[in-house]
């Protein structure tokens, strides 16, 4: 969770009904299905709890989260909707699954003897969803090798095997592979005794699967599974709307003359007579990484600036050419997120939105509105 008073001038502003209007359209896209919302990642940055609350109001009742802390924040919070951990938990925390009633997710056959064996201990048993690796290469059971483990595991008293599910590596752009994948997944199902098959959650589509691979989110399908999409970006779709606008201030602006300059290893000299300089007080601790230092650009009152020197720990500076205009100390500067879209600026250091996202450090404050 991040600070909501905060007395900085650098912030990341979470617009929650363009939240609901990704939502929607996703919604609409996949018909009757439902939605398992990614809150991973507090969220991708944007705040997991904020984010599944609100999520919660619109009537999503899954959340999918990566580790069992992320899982347990949310309940924390209040958040009472079904939440998978998308992968294996630590021995030390298996009671947990059943205190918080987290659904947990089975990797292979000696993880899935160790749940079941945990879930008797405390006379319990645990639900769980069946990983298969179709083409991944990531977590899971080989989707070659789980018809002997998944007739295994149905009669086990420990477990309770309510979902299956597995993952796209290429989505975006790789449609045979992806409906090969899809196959493969199907015919892992059918090995499953038949008394489980309804009421059975079956999952595979990411963000990018629901705007590539339609056969992702059809019967036998229960649920698609989107994290970026939500957060409103995609390299397909282009009726998303992004949430996450990073903004700050100028703290200073100064003048430089020619052949003086700015910031460490003095990498930019001033070219001009005489050149007005802005300070902004954001740097590469609230993530805006050293490596596009000079490459960046910002927009203040709808037109672009260059970034010039490098970026600092807390600060980086921006050119304002010749002379400031009409900007001054306290004007708002937007560093991605509105007029300039989250993929310029990931570019500029060779990241992707995901990393940038996730990468907009704790100390920066989230502001939601639109609510
Ligand atoms: C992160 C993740 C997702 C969501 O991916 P997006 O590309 O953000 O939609 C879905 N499934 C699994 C297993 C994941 O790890």
């Amino acid at each position: 969770m991040f600070v909501t008073d905060s007395f900085r001038s650098t912030w990341v502003e979470v617009n929650l009904s363009f939240l609901r209007h990704n939502l929607s359209r996703i919604r609409e896209h996949i018909g009757g299905k439902s939605v398992m919302a990614v809150v991973k990642a507090d969220a991708y940055g944007h705040g997991a709890v904020e984010i599944a609350k609100f999520l919660e109001k619109e009537n999503v009742n899954f959340f999918a989260v990566a580790t069992l802390d992320e899982a347990i924040e949310l309940r924390e919070h209040g958040i009472t909707s079904d939440i998978l951990i998308l992968g294996p938990v630590e021995e030390r925390g298996m009671k947990e699954l059943l205190v918080h009633d987290l659904v947990s997710t089975v990797i292979s056959d000696s993880y899935a003897r160790l749940l079941n064996e945990k879930a008797k201990m405390f006379g319990k048993s645990l639900r769980v969803h069946v990983k298969i690796d179709t083409g991944m290469g990531r977590l899971g059971i080989r989707y070659d090798e789980a018809k002997a483990i998944l007739e295994e595991i149905a009669g086990w008293e420990g477990l309770r095997v309510e979902g299956m599910f597995s993952h796209f590596p290429s989505a975006d752009v790789d449609r045979e592979f992806s409906e090969e994948q899809i196959r493969r997944c199907v015919e892992v199902r059918e090995y499953l005794p038949p008394y489980r098959r309804d009421a059975f959650f079956l999952h595979i589509a990411n963000s990018e699967a629901l705007w590539n691979v339609p056969s992702s989110y059809k019967d036998p399908f229960t649920h698609v599974r989107p994290g970026l999409s939500l957060y409103g970006v995609s390299s397909t779709s282009k009726e998303l709307l992004p949430l996450m606008v990073f903004k700050t201030r100028i703290v200073q602006i100064k003048r430089l003359r020619r052949g003086e300059t700015v910031s460490y290893l003095r990498q930019y000299t001033v070219q001009r007579e005489r050149e007005a300089i802005a300070v902004l007080p954001v740097g590469y601790a609230d993530g805006v990484p050293t490596l596009g230092s000079g490459k960046y650009e910002v927009v203040i009152e709808g037109k672009r600036y260059p970034q010039v020197g490098r970026v600092c720990m807390d600060y980086m500076m921006v050119s304002l050419g010749e002379s400031p205009g009409t900007l001054q100390e306290g004007t708002e500067v937007e560093i991605f997120g509105h007029s300039l879209p989250i993929g310029e600026f990931a570019a500029k250091s060779g990241r992707i939105p995901y990393e940038v996202m996730c990468g907009v450090s704790k100390r920066v404050p989230r502001v939601y509105k639109g609510a």
